[in-house]
């Protein structure tokens, strides 16, 4: 490609919107342009990106037996209703209707499309298994679309769905999903870590993120120093803490005026927050329930959300919280509180005469002891977990790290085929619900992350995977005959030898060439001045690393080929 046609209109100046860093080196470097909010035209440079990574990711899925299908974006809305999911989705799902009045959506996700096929046509056990996948535009109408390619409204995924006769196939065509990934990402150039992820209801060991590594990732992770444990801190188990033995004294209501907070409480009474109670109050569907940690915890929502079944949770108004207790937020707690849901984490369960809310504004009880002041309804492990926090496998002290999700795999076991009766008869002719997995890879989100993990104050660096281009050629002065005839020359050996090249021939000053260049971030800049004419030494420069070297004319496809299989 010659520079003076390739359009990658790039810009001076750092567009304002842009808040994070691979959202303005794309625009910058002329990549992607806004079209609405969460959605993007992908620019020549940056298509070529994409279909890298889709070619990376098709390889992979394609060697672990996967097959490629393309399935319709607009989905019936009945098939969403068969599970249910019509309603589940709320305001995240694009909507429309036909000239009938009938209802569709643009797919966020494909479970019902890809279950309802396979449906119809597998009958026996012999068909099974079946690994199907796609890569397609998904549409979700996110709450907060933003940080460009991140998380946009409209973005690249690659879906694949595996059927399977029992869980243990399930099971093998999972681990072969969790190495493809592992492959694919460790292809695309990137640092990333396999967490365990929440699975929602469904619960079990069944679900893993690929996260790329980066302080801009809105997921937090922990991970384990001493063993391998990694997970998600919304997954992230925690094992409840003992507190010795002591003496449960009388349970004594104090004036607190002013209180609300744990900091305000221990200091009013002189106690550390971990001999505290936090009570918060959530609404959820089913009704008001209580939560309980330790003061100096946090509630994990997803965790207590899980531990309710509920589909809807969040933190109960103040009008709501005084008519269940008779106290504002801040004096509320478990002691006397009737026909209410109380979830306590586990670790509440072991303090001793501890302080909580007396459910009397500005009122707290001192000496609450669980057990005998109050029994929860539910005791689980619902707290988040923090940096220090003993790891749940060794005990050792967790450190924490910012993630992008740019993968997830999937157990659904029969969640999807049981609703939407998707079955086999097995050997024995007894009908039976496929079991299912699926895995999901955000295409765009990858090429965003690898930018927000791959870069410098001049531009973005591309590793030679999923680069647009391998290497520019720059003749630093274009009027000059001799290096734009060597320019040619290169150039076209380049070509022929299958690395993909860009000739900057444009009649612009070297010094925004080579601005362009780093920009853009071709992992290698050829660049052509006297000195490749005068003595045979073209000087290449590696992106990433600043090395300079020089090779003669002759060796140049070699070496070049060379270093960029470093790259
Ligand atoms: P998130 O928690 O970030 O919203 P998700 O868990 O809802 O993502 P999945 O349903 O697991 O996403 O989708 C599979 C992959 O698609 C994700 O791992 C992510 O890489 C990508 N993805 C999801 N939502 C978006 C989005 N809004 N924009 C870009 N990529 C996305
Ligand atoms: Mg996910």
């Amino acid at each position: 490609m010659r520079a003076s046609l390739l359009y990658a209109p790039t810009l001076r100046e750092t567009p304002a919107e842009a808040e994070v860093i691979s959202h303005q080196l794309m625009l910058r470097a002329g990549f992607i342009r806004k079209s609405a909010g969460g959605m993007y035209t992908y620019l020549p440079l940056a298509w070529r990106v994409l279909k890298k990574i889709e070619t990376i990711v098709r390889e992979e899925m394609n060697a672990k037996g996967g097959q490629e299908v393309a399935m319709p974006i607009i989905q019936p809305a009945e098939i969403w209703q068969e599970t249910g999911r019509w309603d589940v989705y709320g305001d995240e799902m694009f909507r429309l209707k036909d000239r009938h009045n009938r209802d569709f959506c643009l797919g966020p996700t494909h479970e019902e499309m890809i279950t309802t096929v396979v449906r119809s046509d597998v009958r026996s056990y012999r068909q099974l298994p079946l690994m199907l996948y796609q890569i397609q535009n998904k549409y979700r109408d996110e709450i907060r679309p933003r940080f460009g390619l991140m998380r946009g409204r409209e973005f690249i995924m690659k879906d694949l769905y595996s059927f399977d006769r029992d869980e243990k196939g399930l099971d093998e065509n999972y681990a072969k999903m969790y190495d493809a990934y592992s492959r694919i990402f460790t292809r695309c150039g990137l640092a990333f870590r396999p967490v365990e992820a929440d699975s929602g209801a469904i619960g079990g060991s069944g679900s893993h993120e690929f996260m790329v590594i980066a302080d801009s990732g809105e997921a937090a992770i922990v991970y384990c120093p001493e063993c391998n444990y990694a997970a998600n801190v919304e997954k992230a188990e925690l094992l409840p803490i003992s507190a010795g033995i002591e003496v449960p004294d009388t349970l004594v209501e104090k004036s607190t005026p002013g209180t609300k907070t744990i900091e305000e409480i221990s200091g009013f009474l002189g106690v550390s927050a971990d001999k505290t109670i936090k009570t918060l109050a959530y609404q959820t569907e089913k009704g008001l329930v209580l939560a309980l940690v330790r003061g100096d915890h946090e509630i994990n929502e997803i965790k207590l959300q899980n531990q309710l079944n509920c589909l809807h949770l969040g933190l109960a108004d103040e009008t709501a919280v005084v008519r269940l207790t008779g106290a504002i937020p801040g004096f509320i707690g478990p002691v006397g509180v009737k026909d209410t849901v109380i979830v306590a984490d586990a670790t509440v369960m072991n303090m001793h005469n501890a302080v909580s809310g007396a459910n009397k504004t500005d009122y707290h009880y001192i000496n609450v002891n669980p057990g005998r002041d109050f029994n929860p309804t539910i005791v689980a492990d619902i707290r988040l977990i923090k940096e220090n926090d003993p790891c749940p496998r060794c005990g050792a002290a967790v450190a924490t790290a910012r993630g992008i999700e740019v993968g997830q795999v999937f157990k659904l076991y029969t969640k999807y085929t049981s609703a939407l009766k998707a079955t086999y008869l097995d050997e024995n002719g007894k009908e039976r619900p496929m079991v299912m997995g699926c895995y999901g890879i955000g295409v765009s989100r990858t090429m965003a992350a690898a930018i927000e993990q791959n870069h410098d104050e001049n531009g973005i660096v591309w590793s030679a995977a999923i680069a647009p281009y391998q290497a520019v050629v720059i003749p630093v002065n274009v009027k000059d005959d001799a290096q734009m005839v060597l320019a040619e020359r290169l150039y076209q050996l380049l070509n022929e030898a299958g690395i993909e090249a860009v000739l900057d021939d444009r009649a612009e000053r070297a010094g925004v060439k080579f601005k362009d260049a780093d920009l853009i971030g071709y992992p290698l800049k050829i660049t052509l001045g006297p000195k490749a004419i005068n003595e045979n030494k073209i000087e290449v420069k590696v992106r990433r690393s600043g090395e300079v070297f020089f090779f003669e004319t002759d060796n140049l496809i070699d070496e070049v080929q060379q270093l960029l299989s470093t790259l």
